[in-house]
């Protein structure tokens, strides 16, 4: 094996920890830079006596400097309640953040890998969303902190690879869940089976018939590091599963799975929620030879069976 040093930024957070994990497993070194803003450090508890691994609480907005081989940019809050309570810094997150990983990989020369996102079509108005669709994005909306700065960071990314021939890699990641994310993180999926496994009620936003496509974890985490390490291919790719499903369908499933007596309320619709989201990935599966395994009824047991041990230990 040809042991690298890997920087995952954003390493204590959902995604980033299952890389930390899998990078150590493999027998790399493995930095990771988080400023705990919606991370976890439970999430990066079990390595911290790992010598392989070193922990470094700090923003990526703020100067870095390491040898590194390979980095992950994946710090930036991805719940929208999250990012949008401090959008300025969401913004500066994407935009300032990937600037210095920019220049780090430059300067070491090394590979450097984009997390964006789904949310980089907006609204779309075509559905499955294709890598050629330019999105449907609202640039002065209470989401476009977020979406906004996700855009730039894959125009920068561009750019330096255009220009000065930067080693790039961009994922565009649709929902995703599983164990290990926080409990209080405010995306549906957790908020829905941590209601339901409290008996609380069930939050739809809106008429509930808004659609999303959800990617278990571990099948994402398999794709990212594929798409790592493969050769003579940038992106951006497309990565989740294609399966669509409404949040009223969700819901049911979750109430169904878990025996629930919770009832559904039906809020308001946040500002610019997207109607449908569902990812053609048929680049990922002609390039990569991927395509994810779990399906969501089975992810959900997972997932379920998860927050009912953590509610137990810690409600
Ligand atoms: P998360 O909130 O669990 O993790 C993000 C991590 O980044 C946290 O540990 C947080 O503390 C850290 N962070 C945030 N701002 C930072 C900053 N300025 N400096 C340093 N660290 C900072 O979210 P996640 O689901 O693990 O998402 C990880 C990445 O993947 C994000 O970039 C997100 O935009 C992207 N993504 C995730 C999904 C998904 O469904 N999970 C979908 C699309 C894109
Ligand atoms: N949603 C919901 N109830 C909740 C949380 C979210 O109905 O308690 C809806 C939200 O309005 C959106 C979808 O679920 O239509 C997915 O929301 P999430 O925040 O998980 O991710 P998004 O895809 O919007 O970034």
């Amino acid at each position: 094996m040809n042991k690298k040093n890997i920087l995952i930024t954003g390493g204590a957070g959902f995604l980033g920890s299952y890389l930390c994990k899998r990078h150590l497993d493999a027998g790399h070194h493995v930095i990771c830079l988080d400023n705990l803003q919606t991370g976890n450090i439970n999430n990066i508890k079990p390595f911290m006596d790992n010598p392989e691994f070193e922990f470094v609480e700090q923003d990526v907005i703020d100067p870095f400097d390491a040898p590194v081989d390979q980095i992950f940019n994946f710090a930036c809050p991805a719940s929208p309640p999250l990012y949008q309570a401090d959008p300025i810094h969401t913004f500066r997150t994407s935009v300032e953040g990937i600037m210095n990983m920019v220049k780090l990989a430059k300067k070491y020369n090394a590979r450097l890998m984009q997390a964006s996102t789904s949310e980089v079509y907006g609204d779309p108005a075509m559905s499955p969303q294709v890598e050629s669709y330019w999105g449907n994005v609202n640039p002065i909306g209470i989401r476009s902190c977020y979406d906004e700065g996700k855009r730039s960071a894959e125009t920068l990314m561009m750019d330096y690879h255009r220009t000065e021939n930067l080693d790039i890699k961009i994922v565009r990641i649709f929902n995703t869940y599983g164990p290990s994310m926080n409990h209080d993180d405010g995306r549906v999926v957790s908020n829905f089976v941590v209601q339901a496994l409290r008996g609380e009620d069930i939050t739809i936003y809106g008429s509930g018939n808004q659609s999303r496509s959800f990617c278990f974890v571990e099948d994402l985490v398999d794709v990212i590091i594929s798409m790592m390490n493969s050769e003579d291919f940038i992106g951006p790719v497309n990565i989740g599963n294609p399966g669509e499903f409404t949040m009223l369908e969700l819901a049911d499933k979750v109430i169904a799975k878990t025996g629930s007596k919770s009832k559904k309320v039906f809020m308001d619709l946040p500002q610019d929620d997207p109607t449908q989201r569902c990812p053609d990935i048929s680049l990922a599966s002609e390039k990569l030879g991927w395509e994810p395994k779990v399906k969501l009824d089975e992810g959900l047991d997972k997932t379920i069976a998860y927050f009912d041990s953590w509610l137990q230990a810690n409600d």
